[in-house]
């Protein structure tokens, strides 16, 4: 069968692979919850006539195996619940008596192998099945299991991020398989949980030793090739105050009450001037317009009541940075760093050091433009669009990290659905963004 041939069985599947995407979304599988969804997948790849493993990630080798990289497992309803100062750590996971919730129990990943004849190169097809909470649930306008379809999008939880990429290369191995094509190569397909807040679902795929010539992981990209991945570091700062009613914060001259709230500009200025000279001195060798560092401040929570000075303030964010920015650890210490500098301004934060934590961090990486794989899909989509895909670098961190880093595995993403659209209500995916991935995964 030639490539036209087979463009055109890619057509016909698309009905298909947008029915199977609806059936997909509509079975919830928020990160903790992926049991129902993995069996859903799996019985897809048996039906190909794939050999099909379903294997719970083993926290405790990832903890031996990735000292450095293994996160503690999550879960939707007890999202970053454990904080840690240097990083996390095994020991540290059973001491808080929380593996009860934060585990792999019932949350299986599914792999499965489509054997070539020998000869030939290999590829990982990578998806993660977990999603993000539907919250808040009041304001979406569809179903967020109901993968409804209005004006040319599909509307639903998980739909861009990312069951369409999961389905779309899904299809591209089933159209290939009917088509009775043989490939030199193996086909590897790895559909991992917990991919949010955690990436230990691909990282126990490389625990247990999967590995390929090359991977494609298929996260929403518009169908653009992504380069690489920004790291990110989830933060906290919590400052103390000496909490007094109105009447006792001033004893006479001397400042009795101290509000936590009122010394947190100290840190934020110091954080901001932090940003703003990594931003100066850095430059990434691709994207020399690109700011290459994000300091988000998300949150601020603190005090009991209005009339007390707020015994303790808490401040969280997150940082995205590029890997010419550093290493996780070097943006760690960055962070310490300008906290502490902060606190030197003010006697008090000298006197009780806010503590500084983190709940979550992973590595940037990056892949050469001119690695093969990235040479393979470019030209595949040339063939199908008359003209290239473009190119960039993510400003957020995916699974692309393990095979590359951990691995060693190039790797690139690129898959429908549309990035800017995640982690929010009414989620959707431009149906139309489905047939060009299925082609070009081929
Ligand atoms: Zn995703």
């Amino acid at each position: 069968m030639n490539t036209e041939e087979l463009l055109l069985r890619a057509e016909e599947k698309n009905v298909k692979a947008l029915q199977l995407l609806a059936d997909l979304v509509r079975i919830p599988s928020l990160t903790g919850e992926e049991f129902n969804a993995q069996r859903f997948v799996a019985d897809h790849l048996q039906k190909l006539g794939l050999e099909v493993s379903s294997w719970e990630p083993d926290v405790k080798e990832l903890f031996d195996k990735f000292p450095h990289v293994a996160q503690y497992p999550s879960h939707w309803q007890h999202d970053l619940i454990l904080p840690y100062r240097i990083l996390p750590t095994y020991e540290d996971l059973i001491a808080s008596g929380k593996i009860d919730i934060l585990n792999y129990a019932r949350r299986p990943n599914v792999t499965a192998i489509w054997k070539g004849f020998g000869g030939g190169r290999s590829l990982i097809l990578n998806g993660h099945i977990d999603t993000v909470t539907i919250e808040p649930l009041d304001e979406w306008t569809h179903d967020p299991y109901g993968a409804e379809i209005e004006d040319g999008r599909m509307y639903g939880r998980g739909v861009s991020d990312m069951k369409s990429g999961i389905v779309a290369a899904l299809m591209a191995m089933e159209c290939l398989i009917e088509a009775g094509v043989r490939l030199r190569g193996d086909v590897i397909f790895e559909s991992v949980v917990n991919e949010e807040h955690s990436g230990n679902g691909t990282l126990a795929c490389v625990a247990r030793g999967i590995t390929a010539d090359a991977a494609i992981i298929t996260e929403p990209t518009k169908n653009h090739i992504r380069l690489g991945s920004a790291g990110s570091v989830c933060w906290g700062v919590k400052i103390a105050g000496r909490s007094r009613p109105t009447g006792a914060r001033w004893s006479g001259r001397e400042q009795n009450g101290i509000s936590a709230i009122e010394k947190i500009p100290r840190i934020i200025d110091s954080l901001l001037a932090m940003e703003q000279k990594i931003n100066r001195n850095c430059r990434h060798p691709h994207l020399p317009e690109q700011n290459p560092f994000s300091l988000v401040m998300g949150r601020v929570r603190g005090g009991h009541y209005d009339g007390v000075t707020a015994s303790e303030c808490i401040l969280n964010g997150t940082a995205y940075f590029g890997s010419e920015v550093g290493s996780v650890q070097e943006v760690m210490a960055h962070i310490r760093t300008a906290v502490s500098e902060g606190s030197k301004t003010d006697p008090w934060l000298m006197e009780m050091p806010p503590d500084v934590f983190f709940l979550h961090h992973d590595d940037p990486c990056d892949i050469e433009e001119d690695a093969s794989i990235i040479q393979v899909l470019s030209d595949a989509a040339e063939k199908i669009l008359g003209h290239k895909p473009p190119r960039y670098r993510g400003t957020a961190a995916c699974d692309m990290r393990h095979l590359i880093n951990q691995a060693g595995i190039p790797t690139t993403v690129f898959g429908p659905g549309w990035g800017d659209q995640i982690h929010k209500p009414d989620e959707f995916m431009p149906i139309d963004s489905m047939l060009p991935a299925i082609k070009w995964c081929r």
